[in-house]
């Protein structure tokens, strides 16, 4: 087993006892497909692009052990992510493999990649379990969305939304977060583009905080133990996605664990080869994008919601 000993992983920079998260039940895992986007947010948390290789694309016979070991513990779901995950060719026999086990959510930019691949989507909604898509759409505003994501991205991803719930997936949105927004007007504005494509207007929105590109550190405030225990309560430390999640990576041809989605950026996040090996490990809360966790209780899972 890796293990993790430097002194500040376990203490912070005054010596209190670092924050820390013990996992309990595996309920849920993801899988980051790779970092290749056809798309180059500059705002991406994963550092995305056409030619991105930080992390590498999946295939099929990586992840089926993973798929395997995740069933024998329990697992609830899986989720996938990236990148952009129909840019990895075996992308949809993946989705296929894992549908048949268990039900599964997709985060997806909803553009091409996505909406050259229907025909093998639309067979999934006969798989076995539930296949969800979650599509990025950072604000009700065309302009403001395409300034990020590009020309043309913002009706493609609202067609693809519309493609996709008509052909009967659950869908949800992802949507950009800022401290200064009026939350009801945001959703609002969303609600009747919603409506104007036909979709129904209670979609889950899912909003996010800027969590800076991967290697940026925030210098956010330290989480000490004493933090974990005054501001939150086992049932909200429950709800932080380390404690009952963990994410696949492909790093320079071997399948990694992390401890959840927002840390692949810090090797020291990197669990093991294995479910098993990685659950046995307590999650220090030391970098920055934990303070989103503990602050506004940030999660990219859909299970908790
Ligand atoms: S579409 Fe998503 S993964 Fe791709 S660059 Fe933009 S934010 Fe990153
Ligand atoms: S980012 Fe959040 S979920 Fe991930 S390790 Fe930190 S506290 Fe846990």
């Amino acid at each position: 087993m890796r293990r993790i000993a430097t002194a500040d992983w376990y203490r912070t920079s005054s010596g209190e006892p670092r924050g820390y998260i013990d996992t309990g039940r595996l309920r849920e895992v993801w899988f980051h497909t790779g970092t290749a986007c056809n798309l180059a947010c500059p705002f991406c948390l994963e550092g995305s692009s056409p030619a991105d290789d930080r992390l590498d694309l999946m295939r099929l016979a990586d992840v089926q052990p993973l798929v395997d070991e995740a069933c024998e513990l329990g697992v609830e779901q899986f989720s996938f992510t990236g990148g952009e995950p129909f840019v990895a060719k075996e992308f949809p026999a993946i989705l296929a493999y894992a549908a048949e086990r268990r039900p599964c959510l997709v985060l997806t930019n909803g553009t091409r990649p996505l909406l050259r691949r229907l025909a093998q989507i639309r067979a999934l909604a006969r798989a076995a379990h539930r296949v969800a898509f979650r599509v990025s759409i950072d604000y009700p505003d065309v302009a403001r969305h395409e300034a990020g994501r590009g020309e043309g991205t913002f009706a493609e991803s609202m067609q693809a939304l519309k493609v996709l719930h008509d052909a009967g997936f659950h869908v949800s949105l992802a949507r950009q977060w800022t401290a200064d927004e009026d939350t009801a007007a945001v959703e609002a504005a969303y609600q009747a583009w919603l409506r104007a494509y036909g979709i129904p207007d209670d979609l889950l929105l899912v909003s996010f905080p800027d969590f800076a590109p991967p290697g940026v550190d925030r210098h956010t405030p330290e989480i000490t133990e004493h933090c974990m225990t005054t501001y939150h309560s086992e049932q909200s430390r429950a709800g932080f996605m380390c404690a009952f999640s963990r994410m696949v990576v492909k790093d320079r041809g071997r399948m990694r664990v992390y401890a959840c989605t927002l840390v692949d950026d810090d090797g020291k996040y990197d669990l093991g080869g294995s479910l098993r090996e990685s659950l046995a490990q307590r999650v220090m809360l030391r970098h920055h994008r934990c303070f989103s966790c503990f602050s506004h209780g940030a999660s990219c899972s859909e299970i908790t919601r």
